[in-house]
Formats: structure tokens, sequence, C-alpha cells
């Protein structure tokens, strides 16, 4: 069958793939699946064509019978806390987070604030593929109530969770939302915690002038510059949906996501003793290996922020996250989220007196490479299975694609679900050496390819 769902929901290009008719037929299918007269919420990032995409949602979604309550423009952290403190049957959230302003997407939540198991997108996608939509009678058709308290919601959360009585100082933070939805709660998250917040692109423009959504650090230019001419003592870049958050120090370094998830979840851990912390296999083990010192174990999950969430469920985890930015702090929300982020770690660097480039700089350094190579969905399996017989001899872990460990670290070969496409993650001593070997395992992969096109 057909995949409509990536590991972050549905995306694609608005009026390409994302047109008037795919969406109301998808809408309906939603709708159809959590059922009639049940109650869904629905938000938006910032995106030009969010609202439209979202009108069309709702309207569907009320022609199978759903409530929904629309909270409007939100983080998407702040859509799925909504939905779990109002026990809501669930939610459905505009967005495609770091993708660039032509796309769009949806994504579905469960009544947990969770994204939906894959088991339950399969389910959706069953209903849309068989043409299984049930459009409810004339008097049935569901309501629309609008609310815009969810962002508020979402800061005293964050604020009741990250709040300190063990201050020592103000920090000055510089926060680049993207111009989109990070800026609807950061600001005001970093002021009610007692700093300082400067922002650079707060205005809220859908076509994201200022910089493309994804806080990698060819896009931060500006957001260090400011960092530094200003001698803030940390900043901040979101995503186009604000459940990531990646940092920059008080000098203008750009901190490598993993840095960071390694500084909160040590921090985490050891206010506490003990503890189970989990992340997906592509995780550099500089975080295994410095949390361990404060006493945490590290469980590792199949890749996606929703894999991470279960496995946390099921292992009671202290916290969790991903390298890129996305990190789960449970007792406020089983979701990736950015601003409960930047709080924790305002909570870290106001309760010391050293600098962010200090804190940072106590995580070990290791060097990574990630690559990609064009496989043809149909060839994708007998690569796999090929790499998995020449790799015969070292040690492999298969929760998520192959995971192979060598003298230096350890190479993960992995399908995109979505793509065609086949990545090669690589750990080793240094960056040099984990690019030599990830190049290496290039060249293996596409001499596997064109013999599989030769069979
Ligand atoms: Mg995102």
């Amino acid at each position: 069958m057909k995949k409509l769902f990536g590991t972050n929901g549905i995306r694609g290009i608005v009026n390409k793939e994302l047109n008037v008719e795919f969406i109301s037929k998808i809408a309906e299918a939603i709708g159809t699946w959590y059922g009639k007269n049940s109650w869904l919420a629905i938000g938006t990032d910032a995106r030009t064509s969010s609202d439209a995409v979202k009108r069309i949602v709702t309207g569907s979604l009320c022609l199978t019978g759903i409530n929904v309550i629309d909270l409007g423009m939100v983080p998407t952290p702040a859509i799925q806390l909504f939905i779990k403190n109002h026990k809501l049957a669930g939610g459905v959230i505009i967005t495609a987070s770091h993708n660039p302003p032509e796309f769009n997407g949806i994504k579905c939540i469960s009544s947990t604030g969770m994204e939906l198991s894959e088991t339950d997108e399969e389910a959706i996608e069953s209903i849309y593929f068989d043409g299984k939509s049930v459009p409810v009678e004339w008097n049935e058709t569901g309501l629309v109530r609008n609310t815009d308290t969810a962002a508020q919601e979402y800061i005293a959360s964050i604020v009741k969770h990250t709040e300190s009585e063990h201050k020592k100082r103000k920090l000055l933070v510089v926060i680049d939302s993207a111009n989109s939805v990070g800026s609807v709660t950061s600001p005001h998250i970093v002021e009610r915690l007692g700093h300082i917040p400067v922002t650079i692109n707060s205005n809220i423009q859908g076509s994201f002038p200022g910089r493309n959504p994804e806080p990698v650090k060819e896009n931060l230019s500006n957001l260090i510059k400011m960092v530094k001419s200003i001698n803030a003592d940390l900043g901040v870049a979101h995503d186009g949906d604000a459940d990531r958050a990646i940092f920059i120090d008080n000098e203008g370094n750009f901190i490598a996501g993993e840095v960071a998830l390694a500084t909160i979840a040590y921090d985490i851990i050891k206010r506490r003793g003990s503890g189970i912390f989990v992340t997906p296999v592509s995780t550099s083990s500089i975080v295994e290996r410095y949390i361990s010192s404060a006493g945490g174990v590290t469980r590792y999950s199949k890749i996606g922020a929703p894999a991470v969430s279960s496995l946390m469920i099921e292992l009671n985890a202290l916290f969790g996250g991903e390298e890129n930015g996305g990190m789960i702090y449970p007792e406020h929300l089983y979701a990736r989220d950015g601003g409960m982020t930047l709080a924790y770690m305002l909570k870290i660097l106001s309760e010391g007196d050293i600098s962010s480039k200090e804190l940072f700089d106590r995580v070990p350094s290791v060097g990574f490479s990630k690559m990609k190579v064009h496989c043809d969905n149909s060839k994708k399996s007998e690569v796999m299975k090929r790499m998995e017989i020449e790799s015969n001899g070292l040690k492999i872990d298969k929760t998520d694609g192959l995971k192979l460990f060598i003298d230096t670290g350890w190479v993960l070969v992995r399908a995109s679900g979505t793509e065609p496409i086949i990545r090669v993650y690589v750990e080793s001593t240094n960056e040099k050496s984990a690019m030599a070997i990830a190049e290496e395992y290039v060249k293996k992969i596409d001499a596997f390819i064109m013999d599989t096109g030769h069979s």
C-alpha cells in the first residue's frame, strides 16, 4: 500500500501533492477514523497556506461529524498540550515543520497529545485508499469553536516545570523563530522566567523571509551575529513549528543538537541520581557517555519522535530526545518541545555561574557524518539484505535499519520510509574519519544498487 504518512505526518507542496481534493479526502478519512461526535483540536504554523489548508480540513472533518476546536496559529507542542489537558479525542496540526515555505503538511495527534502510532496512521490510510470514509447526515455535521488560550496554557505549563528557586542570574537571550510560531510563545517564556528576550525574525510571515525554517548552522548566521554583537548569554533558533530548539553559545558558536541534548539529559538525571534516557539509534554516543557519569542509562529507539515517546512510556524514562533539537520532557508532555527545551536550558544556566560556552564544552566531542544515496524503493530491501550479509562479523543492532559497530564508532545504514533514499550515519573519532567512512559506505551501497539492477 502506498504510504501517505511519513515519520512526521503527511507532507507536500501546496496545490501539487496537497491540493484541495486530496486535503478534503484525507480529512474525511481522518474524521471517519476518529469517529463522529469526537472533539478534535486543530492548529497551524505560520505558513501562507496554513489557514487555507486548515479551513478545508476543518470543513471536511465537520462533514464526517467531528466537532473542531480551532486553536489558531501556535507551536505544535502547544496544540499537543491542549489536547492532553482538555481530554480531547485528538487533533490535527497543519504544519510542514522545517520544510521550505511552499510545503505544508497534516499531522494527527492522539488523546494523549502524542503523535498517532504507525498502526493508527495505516488505519487512516486504509480508509482513504479503500474509499471507506463515512460522511454523516445533514443534521449530524460537527461544530467549529475558536479559542485563543492554547499559547497561554502552554507557556504556563513550561514556566511551572522550569521556574527555579535557585536562580542566580538574569540571562540575555536572542530568539530566532524563523518568522513562525515560536515567536508567539518563546519570548514570553523567557520573560516569565525572569530573563531578557531579544528577538530576530519574530514577525509572523509565512513566506519565511528571514531565513529557511530549518535550524541548521548555515541558516543561522544572523542569529550568530546578533548573539555576538549584543554579548548575549545564549541564542536559540526554532524550526517552523517550534517543536525543536537549537542553541548558539555566548561566543556565537553553533551547538550541535546532541551536545544540548547531552547537557539537558545530564542535568535531569543528575538531580535524580539515576534514570533512563531514550534517544534514536542515530544519536551520537557522546550523550550516552556523558550521562553515564551522572547515573544515566541510555536506551535506543527507532528514528522519529513518536518512537522515542513510546519507548519512554514503556521504560518509564526520565527524559528523551532527538539530536536535531527535539527534546521530550514527560512531566510536561510526551512530545518534542522547542519552548520546553529552551526553558530547561535557561534553568541550568541561571542556576550556575558558568557561561553557555563553558557548559557546552563539558560534553566530549566526537566526529559525525551524515550522507544519503539515491535508491529506488523497489531495490531498497535487496540492498539492505546485501549490506547485512557483507557486514558479517561486525556487531549489528537492527532496532532501525542496520547499525554496524566498527573499531572507531558505528555506521547506521537506513532506508527512508518515504523517499527513494538510503541514509548513512557515521560516528567516529573525528569528523575527517567519519566522513571517510561515510564515503566508503556510500560507494558500497552504490555498488549494491548497480548489482541489484543487473540481477
Ligand atoms: Mg518541527
